[in-house]
């Protein structure tokens, strides 16, 4: 049977005891990270030589040795620091590899801004304790002691053969802005299976309608953003201006800042909730999902008051994490998840009716074809088109017939459908 990972996130509730001890320790990784990035800015300046994770690992044995503190930490906690590091650079270095503008260099990171630390492999420096039906845990980690762990994972009510979550292989202890403590395990597991359904859809990301989806008998559904995340608007306004009130440094500056820092959690919570209940209704009612490739990047990079109100939605409701998602149920419940190339298809100009290609403004909400007189909503007609090519290999669902010439018909290959327009840029 196949293995897979997955992530189970716990609350933990440390004493203050124990929260303070987790401080120290998640300071010292802190320590470690910003002390690495410098050291790699500062060989490069020097001698233009770029340091790796393997050149920074080798000195950990003798940070150790030198400094009791470090010695006192578990020693691949402190090589798990240095390969997020290395991810930071590599991530830099393929954005700036794509050509991006400002591809952001690896920062220093305050604590604030610091997430936490993690560990290897289970049963060095950390021991996961289930209570009885994966319902809530025990943690146990190496100069903290045992920590209460509340939190279950979910998909072990997939995994019929076993109802276990599997092997426990990595944790990352994670500590938000407000206080809370969090402990992300991943876990080595068989594949979870998930239900899936009858229909082939074609899904549209809109910023109007959240997604559209469309079915091969023209049936369609409008998922809506939530209103709570306008409610939540209003609130984080609130919690905002009042901060602002504060004076620097005073008691109730802090409570201020905890308030809105809260409220930013709580917001996050509401919409991952949002994105995992859509996705996995999706998958429940489909046997083949398409999509378009999508670039946030592109869409948020340029301008203008009506975009800042655009791109303000956008970050609201993660488009991108809503996808990878689906994605990743659709694998679970083995049916084909299809990403079509977006700027060879152009769902959202192509017409579905008869192929032809007309650009529209982002404030258009009609699909009106001068061709050949289809009236649809824009979103829908955008759904269909990458319905229709991911079904067919082209934009119209039917080959184009024999006669019809120039911009009426456009007839596409299939060869590519099923390969997302990202990797093959790349190759
Ligand atoms: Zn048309």
């Amino acid at each position: 049977m196949e293995q897979v990972k997955r992530k189970v996130t716990y609350r933990i509730y440390p004493s203050t005891k124990q929260a303070n001890k987790m401080v120290e320790i998640m300071r010292l990784h802190q320590r470690i990270y910003n002390a690495a990035l410098e050291q790699r800015i500062d060989a490069y300046r020097r001698c233009g030589k770029s340091l790796n994770y393997y050149d920074q690992a080798k000195e950990l044995t003798q940070l150790r040795a030198e400094f009791p503190e470090y010695g006192a930490l578990n020693a691949q906690s402190e090589q798990v620091t240095l390969r997020r590091l290395e991810k930071a650079f590599q991530a830099f270095f393929r954005r700036m590899k794509a050509g991006e503008a400002a591809p952001g260099f690896p920062r220093f990171k305050a604590f604030d801004r610091f997430k936490g630390w993690g560990y290897a492999a289970h049963g060095d420096g950390w021991k996961f304790k289930p209570n009885a039906d994966f319902v809530h845990a025990t943690l146990h980690l190496s100069g903290v002691g045992n920590l209460q762990a509340r939190g279950r994972p979910r998909f072990i009510d997939q995994v019929k053969s076993s109802r276990s979550p599997g092997q426990p292989k990595t944790v990352e202890l994670i500590r938000k802005s407000s206080g809370k403590w969090f402990a992300s395990i991943t876990f080595a597991t068989l594949r979870p299976h998930r239900a899936s359904g009858t229909a082939a859809v074609g899904i549209d990301w809109g910023t109007a309608t959240f997604v559209t989806i469309v079915a091969e008998d023209h049936a369609q559904y409008f998922i809506e953003n939530p209103r709570h995340f306008r409610k939540y608007d209003c609130q984080l306004k609130r919690a905002q201006r009042q901060l602002s009130r504060k004076k620097r440094g005073s008691k109730n500056r802090a409570k201020a800042k905890l308030k809105l820092v809260s409220c930013h959690e709580r917001l996050a919570n509401q919409r991952d909730d949002f994105l995992h209940q859509t996705s996995a209704r999706v998958v429940r009612e489909s046997r083949l999902v398409a999509t378009e490739a999508l670039n946030i990047k592109t869409m948020t990079a340029h301008g203008g008051a009506y975009k800042k109100g655009l791109n303000r939605s956008i970050l609201d409701t993660s488009p991108g994490k809503f996808f990878a998602l689906l994605e990743f149920k659709a694998a679970d419940a083995g049916i084909p998840y299809i990403e079509i190339p977006t700027r060879k298809v152009k769902p959202s100009q192509s017409c579905s009716g008869c192929g032809v290609v007309q650009k529209k403004a982002m404030s258009e909400r009609v699909h009106a074809c001068a061709c050949c007189g289809i009236r649809l909503d824009r979103d829908v007609n955008a759904a269909r088109v990458i319905l229709n090519y991911a079904l067919t290999g082209f934009v119209t669902g039917r080959e184009p017939s024999l006669g019809v010439e120039g911009g009426v018909t456009r007839p596409l290959k299939h060869e590519t459908s099923t390969i997302p327009e990202r990797s093959r840029e790349r190759a």
